[in-house]
């Protein structure tokens, strides 16, 4: 497709939010020799420190976002909840990658549900929920136990309940159905799985696509603690993930990286549980696991250059988040030290000012022959490390 000429090195690449996820693109991105441009309400944002330039404003400003896409040659965005219509009026100026559509289907669960029942994706059963009938109707459609999920805006577990029995039934409708009417929400029966997987694929501007050995994902009250790779499991899972998703990424006709969260059910099949157009916590492991990282593979795609191999460079990797405990308060790390005595226990820290409890401080990946023991170090490394020296 000639008509997506190279974004040379040399060019500016504007990244939509400045979190973790900016600040490993930015990492990732230099030594291709791309400069980089971010719009982050915070002036201390984790990539701030790293970006070329920053327009400090709030996601949903217009004229910012113009700002950035005007100093910018592509355009990529490290959120999904940023507002499609700001994101529609970059995408006036610049290219916008992995793309408008990718953005607007899965920012909406609502949307991303119908999407993927439109391409033929199991997921597990669901209702659209926009009033007490609806969620009463749901109910009795689906059964118990069940997850409310509010429609647009979640995250990390946050504005989604589980409903247990009947008794839950009000609580989680005292909860989130004021929202109902508005954004809507997602009922969806609880799936018993027997592990949570996802894969990071990647699709470049001729619609070439590259995925990732599957990663095994451990969730606790809805966020990511652990992953490893490659996941357990019969030889058919790696393929059966990658169909799906090459179906999903296809179907979104998204130019970069998307990740996809599955459930693995007792009987081995597969359900999407969601789709991010983004690079994604699960796929952390891959900066030092994998010949190319996702940040550099997703830096490649949206500049039109050829994907990189996604080969892992040991047979195992384990990657444990590093969350933050205890009250809201200024972040001083403690226990580096301890943390670098394992000489293969790479630290990762996103230079956040403030813990509190979960919020995610940085991460720890360990490579090794064994999954066990690259788990196990990861895990001796992660608990080294607190927040507690902050003044
Ligand atoms: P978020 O956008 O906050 O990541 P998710 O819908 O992915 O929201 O939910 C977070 C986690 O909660 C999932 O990774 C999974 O562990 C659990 N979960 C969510 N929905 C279900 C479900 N239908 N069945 C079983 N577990 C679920
Ligand atoms: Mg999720």
């Amino acid at each position: 497709m000639s008509d997506s000429p190279l974004i040379a090195p040399g060019s500016t690449i504007g990244i939509l939010g400045g979190g973790q996820l900016g600040r490993m693109l930015i990492l990732a991105g230099r030594p291709l020799g791309y400069r980089f441009v971010i719009l982050d309400p915070d002036p201390a944002c984790p990539a701030a420190g790293l970006a070329d330039r920053q327009f400090v404003a709030r996601y949903d400003d217009r004229e910012a976002a113009l700002d950035l896409a005007r100093a910018s040659d592509v355009v990529t965005y490290e959120l999904e909840h940023v507002s499609a219509e700001v994101v529609a009026a970059i995408a006036a100026e610049r290219p916008v990658r992995p793309g408008l559509h990718a953005l607007r289907t899965t920012q909406d669960r609502l949307a991303e549900k119908r999407f993927l029942a439109s391409i033929g994706v199991p997921t597990a059963p669901w209702r659209e929920v926009r009033s007490l009938a609806d969620l009463a109707l749901g109910v009795a459609a689906l059964g118990f136990p069940l997850r409310l999920k509010v429609a647009i805006g979640g995250y990390d577990g946050r504005s989604q309940v589980r409903i247990g029995d009947p008794a839950g039934v009000e609580a989680a409708w005292d909860l989130l159905g004021g929202v109902a009417e508005g954004v809507g929400l997602v009922l969806e029966r609880e799936i018993d799985f027997a592990q949570e997987v996802s894969v990071v694929i990647a699709r470049d501007v001729v619609g070439q696509t590259v995925a990732y050995p599957v990663t095994r994902n451990r969730h606790d009250a809805g966020i990511l603690v652990e992953s490893s790779a490659p996941a357990p499991g019969p030889r058919s899972l790696g393929p059966a993930v990658r169909e799906i998703a090459q179906r999903v990424i296809v179907g979104l006709d998204a130019v970069g990286v998307v990740a996809v969260e599955m459930f693995q059910l007792p009987d081995g099949s597969l359900a999407v549980n969601e789709i991010a157009p983004r690079v994604h916590n699960s796929g952390h492991w891959t900066i030092e696991g994998a010949r190319t990282s996702q940040f550099q593979q997703h830096v490649r795609a949206i500049c039109g250059l050829p994907l990189g191999s996604v080969e892992m460079v040991a047979p195992a990797a384990a990657m444990v988040n590093l969350l933050g405990t205890g009250p809201d308060r200024p972040a001083g790390l403690d226990g580096l030290d301890a943390a670098l005595r394992d000489p293969g226990a790479d630290v990762h820290v996103y230079d956040k000012r403030r813990v509190f409890e979960r919020r995610k401080m940085g991460h720890v990946t360990v490579t090794a022959d064994l999954l066990g023991e690259a788990m196990a170090r990861a895990r001796a490394a992660a608990s080294a490390l607190t927040w507690e020296g902050g003044e």
